[in-house]
């Protein structure tokens, strides 16, 4: 169930993630740029334990984000 009655706001830098402003009942999520900072300062043996066969990992929201660099890949 999802409405305008339950915004999200990023634990990490306070952006609202969806739904409106700050406020009463506001839950607590993680935004896309501070979801990217976080995976690139994950060890790159779990990324590429948890990265899709094409190098990339798919976050909650469906946003991709590339993690297998070209000098890291295998021939
Ligand atoms: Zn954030």
């Amino acid at each position: 169930m999802q409405g305008d009655s339950h915004p999200v706001v990023c634990a990490w830098c306070n952006a609202t993630v969806f739904g409106k402003p700050p406020g009463e009942g506001v839950s607590h999520g993680i935004c896309v740029p501070c979801a990217v900072s976080l995976i690139k300062r994950l060890p790159p043996e779990y990324l590429k334990s948890i990265a899709e066969p094409d190098g990339a990992v798919t976050l909650f929201s469906g946003y991709r984000v590339e993690v297998s660099s070209p000098a890291d890949a295998a021939p």
